[in-house]
This record gives structure tokens, C-alpha cells and sequence, in this order.
């Protein structure tokens, strides 16, 4: 007997009974992103691994357990991409889109990768949305980005989130107070899991972030940032704050935000929906200055935000909210017989050509059939397409939703149109 295939572990199909949702909230980030500015941009899904080990960081979690590495057939080492920033950057200094100094702006929608373990909301091919917003450090950008997002999930009408803002400050002031999270958490070495152990010494804020119970316990008197911020990361974080208020965005201040990857500077933002379970995080993002002359440009600031597709789709379930639909035909063509087929396919071709949907089934031989297949496919409009019709010269034409029969001779099916 055949194998019998199933996608691979992490992954699953988008079907037709879903796809649109899909289509429609790409469709509203689309339009939100270019109301506020933003540009397109398609990166390829593999890119050379290198990219994402100069900007994401040795010691993150994606390039030490997540990635998929590959070499092609010349031993070139690639990497399925496990995040879109990295390859957008790498994009704007290959293509030197910063050359004429104006603020460069760029959203991507797309897969992404990361072997991870698959659990509700986490999978191992999913896709992101999001944008970068490069070329200046201004504190109002850090705002816009967020409020970029804000004016999304307010245009699909989602409510059950929180905007957690913090700041992580910049690698100066960060010494400090890692130093003051190492002496911490130090007293409880034995008590933390064995990442928070191994970080401890590399990269101590991201203990800030981990998840496992038993860590938990000792965050709420861990040392803050907002407590070792210099005069300029202070400034610019008030100034942030002072531009959502302006914006309108309502939002938290949450000290423990911290982001797994290791570009941020400053600004760090998550979106947070607190109904999800353990994976809640909408999206998130902030800013990382740094990180287009770490990858071999000219220095850049730059601020944006990734989310995902799927942990969206959930939340606008559970608030019941509109996520699309299907199309339903414009004109179903019912008719009976071989000879009227070609006449039925003329009709559809001519409906087809013009922008309409218009549908048959040339296998359903009885008007019965036709008509029960009209109404599973939830026509508009059944155009009857019989003898009668053909020797008067009359379509007749039958409203689906109100059952009123009407006439239209044939020669005037232009009025099908734009009926
Ligand atoms: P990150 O790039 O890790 O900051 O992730 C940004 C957003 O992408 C998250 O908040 C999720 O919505 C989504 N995301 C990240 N990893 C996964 C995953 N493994 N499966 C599904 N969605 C994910």
C-alpha cells in the first residue's frame, strides 16, 4: 500500500475554509502600513545563515536551537529565515536604500522558521507581518511604530490586548544593570532552570523573559532598567511615552519586556493578548540603532515590530470578530442539456472576462441539482438558460435572496455586469 503523507511535524495547511482570513488580515496590515507611509518589500525565505548570526545574536535561543541551517551543493552554509529584520536590513545596505538620507519605511508579510517545540500558537513555519522604519532616532518613530500596530488591531476591532512598553536601554547603560541582574539572581542560582543557569553569565535580561514556572518567582523583585537608565535613554524614553499619549495609544508600562533577540536598544514593546496562554504575545518589537553598521552598513537607527499571523487569527476567534469570507458567485447559470452548454459556457466566459464571478456544473444534469448546488455555493443570482429561453431570445433571471423572477433579453447581458 502507499505511504500516505502528512505535512511535516510544525506545520499544517491553510484550506480553503480558512485561507481568506489569511488574505484579509494581510489585506488590512497592507493598507494600514501604507496609510502611515510604508513600503513593500520581498526578501527570499533562505538568506546566507551568516545574516541572522552577526544581527540576532550567538547566544539567542534562534541561532542556537531554532535555526534551519542548510548547505547547498557548493557548501554555501543558508539559513530558512527565522525572522524578517535581519533580511530587510540586509536588503537596505545591499541596495543602498538609505543613499538619499531621507526616513526609509518597509513592510513584509511572509513565512518563517524556527524548529522550536510545536504547542498551541507556536509552530515551526509561521508567518510574520511586520515593518522596519530606518533612517532616524527620533523618539516620535518609536511611537508611530506602535501606533502603526494600534491602528491595526483596531481596524479589525480587536480589544482583549495589552501594549506593554518598556525601555532596555543602550549598551552603556545596560552594564550596570546587568551586573546588578547577575549579583540577583546569583542568589537563587540553584532555584533557576537550567537556560536561565547558562544565560545567567552572557546575556542576564533575557532571565527577565523566561516563562518557566519556578523562575517566575524571582522577577517581581528583580532590578529594573527603568532604575539604571542614563539621562539620554531616560529622556528618550519619556519622550516615547509623551508621543503615544499624543497618538492615542493607550499602553503599560511593563519593565519586564526584554525581547529574545539581541539587536534592541531602547525602546521594547509587546502587544499582549493575556487570553492566549502561554504563548500571548501578538507581536512585539523596538528599536535597534545598532544594528545596520553591525551588519555591514553605514550607521542607521531603525525601529519596527514583527507579529504573528496565526496567534492574530486566534484572538480575532475569540472575540468573535469578522475574519473574512469567501466569495459567493454573482451568477450561477443553470441549464440542461449538451446544447446549451456551449451557449452556458459562452455566458460564463463573457461574465468571467468582465470581472464577475460566475459559476456552473456541467456534471449536475437536472435542474434540481443545479439549483441545490446555486444555493450551497450561496449565488446571488441563478441565470435560467433553457429552450424557452433560447427560442424567446430571454434570460430569466432569479434573485437567490428574495426569490423575484425576472427577464433580460439576451442581447442585452451587458446589464449582468454591473447588475
Ligand atoms: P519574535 O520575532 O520572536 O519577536 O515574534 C514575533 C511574533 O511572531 C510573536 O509574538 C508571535 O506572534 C509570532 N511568532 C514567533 N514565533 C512563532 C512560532 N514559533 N509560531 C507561531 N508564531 C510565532
Amino acid at each position: 500500500m502507499a505511504t500516505k503523507f502528512s505535512v511535516p511535524r510544525g506545520t499544517s495547511d491553510v484550506l480553503p475554509k480558512d485561507a481568506f482570513k489569511w488574505e484579509y488580515v494581510e489585506k488590512v496590515f497592507r493598507q494600514v502600513a501604507k496609510n502611515f507611509g510604508y513600503q513593500e518589500i520581498i526578501t527570499p525565505i533562505f538568506e546566507y545563515a551568516e545574516v541572522f548570526e552577526r544581527s540576532v545574536g550567538d547566544a539567542t535561543d534562534i541561532i542556537q536551537k531554532e535555526m534551519y541551517r542548510f548547505s547547498d551543493k557548493k557548501d554555501r552554509v543558508f539559513a530558512l529565515r527565522p525572522e524578517g529584520t535581519a533580511p530587510v536590513m540586509r536588503s537596505f545596505i545591499e541596495n543602498n536604500l538609505g543613499k538619499d538620507g531621507n526616513i526609509v519605511k518597509l513592510f513584509y508579510i511572509g513565512p518563517m522558521f524556527r524548529y522550536d517545540r510545536p504547542q498551541a500558537g507556536r509552530s515551526r513555519q509561521f508567518s510574520q507581518y511586520g515593518l522596519e522604519c530606518l533612517g532616524t532616532s527620533h523618539p516620535y518613530y518609536d511611537a508611530e511604530t506602535i501606533a502603526v500596530y494600534y491602528t491595526y488591531l483596531k481596524a479589525l476591532g480587536l480589544k482583549n490586548y495589552d501594549v506593554e512598553v518598556n525601555t532596555i536601554g543602550c549598551p552603556d547603560c545596560s552594564v550596570a544593570h546587568n551586573k546588578a541582574l547577575q549579583e540577583y539572581f546569583k542568589g537563587f542560582f540553584d532555584g533557576l532552570c537550567p537556560d536561565c543557569q547558562s544565560r545567567l553569565e552572557k546575556n542576564p535580561k533575557r532571565l527577565l523573559d523566561c516563562k518557566v514556572e519556578k523562575c517566575l518567582q524571582f522577577h517581581p523583585s528583580a532590578p529594573s532598567m527603568l532604575d539604571y537608565l542614563d539621562e539620554k535613554c531616560k529622556t528618550h524614553f519619556d519622550q516615547v511615552l509623551k508621543y503615544l499619549d499624543i497618538l492615542n495609544v493607550t499602553y503599560v508600562v511593563n519593565p519586564k519586556i526584554v525581547r529574545g533577540l539581541d539587536y534592541y536598544t531602547q525602546t521594547a514593546f509587546e502587544f499582549v493578548n493575556h487570553n492566549l496562554g502561554s504563548q500571548n504575545a501578538l507581536g512585539g518589537g523596538g528599536r535597534y540603532d545598532g544594528l545596520v553598521q553591525q551588519m555591514g552598513g553605514k550607521d542607521t537607527p531603525g525601529v519596527g515590530f514583527a507579529g504573528g499571523i496565526s496567534r492574530l487569527l486566534l484572538s480575532l476567534e475569540q472575540e468573535g470578530l469578522y475574519q473574512g469570507e469567501n466569495p459567493h458567485p454573482k451568477y450561477y447559470i443553470v441549464s440542461l442539456g449538451e446544447d446549451l452548454a456551449q451557449k452556458a459556457i459562452e455566458l460564463l466566459t463573457f461574465l468571467r472576462n468582465n470581472n464577475v464571478y460566475a459559476e456552473f456544473d456541467l456534471a449536475k444534469t437536472t435542474l434540481k441539482a443545479q439549483m441545490k448546488n446555486a444555493d450551497r455555493l450561496q449565488a446571488e443570482h441563478c441565470i435560467i438558460l433553457g429552450e424557452d429561453e433560447i427560442k424567446s431570445g430571454m434570460l430569466t433571471l432569479k434573485n437567490m435572496t428574495t426569490g423575484e423572477q425576472t427577464t433580460l433579453p439576451i442581447e442585452k447581458v451587458n446589464e449582468l455586469i454591473n447588475l
